[in-house]
């Protein structure tokens, strides 16, 4: 099972791809947390690509493609993935597909989930993100039950620095130019499904389920 996460920044793609990932046993991979990881460990590739995210842009195509690619040849990665952040932009989606032709090897599914912009600044005004495992959270919609510590691992909570309103805008503008176009791109293909994206995020996941179970 190959998935690909496509929505705005805020829609819930990470929510629910951690819950496809635990419940059908395949890794979750997430390009945004493959960079935060770089810039925690303070690496020349997280140096770079911090200074696109901080501004709401994306990082260059050169910084992201092998990196993500690379990461889906692990041996955890044999059974599928839930591919979370990437592709972002028309040539990101054209590698990966050149990638998995090579290999003989397609994706399955592009699930869209749909938040229309109103939505998405309350959603990451109320984010907080895990400093220690990257686990996400809402202040009202999924707070934490240990307040501002993690429940998985007991560390700090934040708001990322990305999350903030005013980059927030500029994240959605480069969304709709950049990687809305994917869309269209993956129901050209005939693997786009749509979800509204604005129901509880169980009933957002049991119509993902429906769909993968069809
Ligand atoms: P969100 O989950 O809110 O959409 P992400 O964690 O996926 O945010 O991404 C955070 C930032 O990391 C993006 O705004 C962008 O700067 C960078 N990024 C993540 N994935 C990609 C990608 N595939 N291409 C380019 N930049 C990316
Ligand atoms: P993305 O990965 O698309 O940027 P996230 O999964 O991180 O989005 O979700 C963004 C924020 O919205 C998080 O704070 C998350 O807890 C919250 N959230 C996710 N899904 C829903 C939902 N269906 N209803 C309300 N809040 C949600
Ligand atoms: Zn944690």
């Amino acid at each position: 099972m190959k998935i690909v996460m496509l929505g705005a920044p805020g829609a819930g793609k990470g929510t629910q791809a951690k819950m496809i990932a635990a419940k059908y046993q395949v890794p979750h991979v997430s390009s945004g947390d493959i960079f935060r990881a770089n810039i925690k460990n303070g690496t020349e590739l997280g140096k770079k690509a911090k200074e696109y995210m901080d501004q709401g842009l994306l990082v260059p195509d050169e910084l992201t493609v092998d990196l993500v690619i690379d990461r889906l040849s692990w041996e955890d990665c044999k059974n599928g993935y839930i591919l979370d952040g990437f592709p972002r932009t028309i040539p990101q989606a054209k590698t990966l597909d050149e990638a998995l032709e090579k290999i003989g090897e397609h994706l399955d599914y592009a699930i869209d989930v749909d938040v229309p912009d109103e939505n998405i600044v309350t959603r990451m005004s109320g984010r907080r993100a895990c400093v220690g495992c990257g686990a996400t959270y809402h202040i009202v919609y999924n707070p934490s039950k240990k307040g501002e510590n993690c429940e998985v691992c007991g560390d700090q909570l934040i708001l990322r620095d990305d999350d903030k309103p005013e980059t927030v805008q500029k994240r959605l503008s480069v969304y709709h130019e950049q990687t809305q176009p994917l869309i269209d791109y993956y129901a050209g293909q005939g693997i786009l499904k749509s979800v509204d994206g604005t129901q509880d995020m169980n009933d957002v996941f049991a119509a993902i389920a429906a769909i993968l179970e069809a």
